[in-house]
């Protein structure tokens, strides 16, 4: 199977009623990015833009984030790229953002967050995405948004930077989205999503907020997996409600696991997005299996009685399809 991806990996990933998966790269440097190209990936489906600068002690002026937004558009070419805007706070740190001290980080302060009452930093940024975009096919990401007044912000300080950068509002060619993390934007989804392009699940932060488990806590993984049944059934009500039209992505690390890939376009996701080496594996896994086999993999899982009944669900099919 490895094999068979590799030699594949620069083709299509269609299931077996032909239908086209998009699989695409999370990716947080140039470098990482040429890997993934280089990999098949059908595009970045997230650059999380704090991990792109975290080294930098100083905030990166709108020119030198232009450049970078470019150079990784230019990668994919033709393929397109999801700029996230900062998600600093909880594990991610960036010098150049002052943060208060909080006493739950993760609850605290994170992603659009951060700018409610300082948004010039994150107003350079979407000066940088609009200028970098410039005309070309490109997508917006706004993460942590967990409620309209979230994305009123977002969206308004959008239209500010797209003045600035002398440009309409909102910019040609450019796409935007929200992630889906905080159980409160799923369960809301159907209102929230009005008006959007896409979104992206973050599962990763989804399930730490489903299980109230926090995140990269090993004490904690009985109760943070991602194969739990409220976690699938969520990934499904977002697929079920989300506005006609507006695909849905899952950029997690669910996204990555090729045992799941089959389980998730199940459940309703269009496309994925993983880290660069598991872009090939990904894409054969769903070639293995047509998108009615997939559903009802899905719905076997949305009854099963824990996240151990669904592992055992899924090596079954596994065994079954390949
Ligand atoms: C996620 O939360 O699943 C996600 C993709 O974003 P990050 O891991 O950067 O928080
Ligand atoms: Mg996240």
């Amino acid at each position: 199977e490895r094999e068979a991806a590799l030699h594949n990996a620069h083709l299509p990933a269609l299931t077996t009623d032909r239908v086209r998966i998009r699989v695409k790269a999370n990716v947080s440097s140039v470098s990482v990015a040429r890997l993934a190209a280089g990999l098949g990936a059908d595009g970045s489906g997230l650059v999380r833009t704090e991990a792109v600068f975290a080294q930098w002690r100083q905030a990166p002026t709108v020119e030198e984030q232009t450049e970078v937004y470019r150079a990784l558009a230019d990668v994919f070419d033709p393929h397109q790229v999801c700029i996230r805007t900062w998600d600093a706070g909880g594990d991610k740190p960036l010098a150049f953002i002052d943060r208060p001290t909080e006493a739950n980080p993760f609850l605290g302060a994170r992603g659009v967050r951060t700018f409610t009452s300082d948004p010039g930093l994150l107003l350079d940024q979407l000066e940088a995405v609009c200028r970098a975009a410039g005309g070309r096919s490109m997508r917006l990401l706004f993460p942590m948004v967990s409620t309209p007044a979230d994305l009123r912000m977002a969206l308004d300080l959008l239209g500010r930077a797209a003045r600035r950068a002398g440009l309409p509002d909102p910019p040609e060619g450019l796409e935007v989205g929200i992630m889906v993390e905080v159980p409160a934007a799923a369960l809301r989804i159907g209102h929230l999503a009005r008006g959007l392009d896409f979104v992206s699940i973050g599962s990763n932060d989804l399930v730490q907020y489903v299980m109230a488990a926090e995140r990269g806590n090993p004490a904690l993984a009985p109760w943070s997996d991602h194969l739990e049944p409220a976690v699938l059934g969520l990934i499904r009500h977002v697929a079920d409600h989300v506005p006609e039209g507006v695909p849905v992505g899952l950029c997690g690390a669910m996204a990555g696991d090729p045992d799941l890939a089959g389980l998730l376009v199940g459940l309703g996701v269009d496309e994925l997005s993983t880290m660069a080496a598991g872009v090939p594996i990904v894409k054969q896994r769903l070639r293995s299996g047509s998108v009615a086999q997939f559903r009802e993999l899905a719905e076997q899982a949305l009854s099963a009685a824990d996240a151990a009944e669904v592992r055992a669900l899924l090596e079954r099919s596994r065994q079954h399809l390949l």
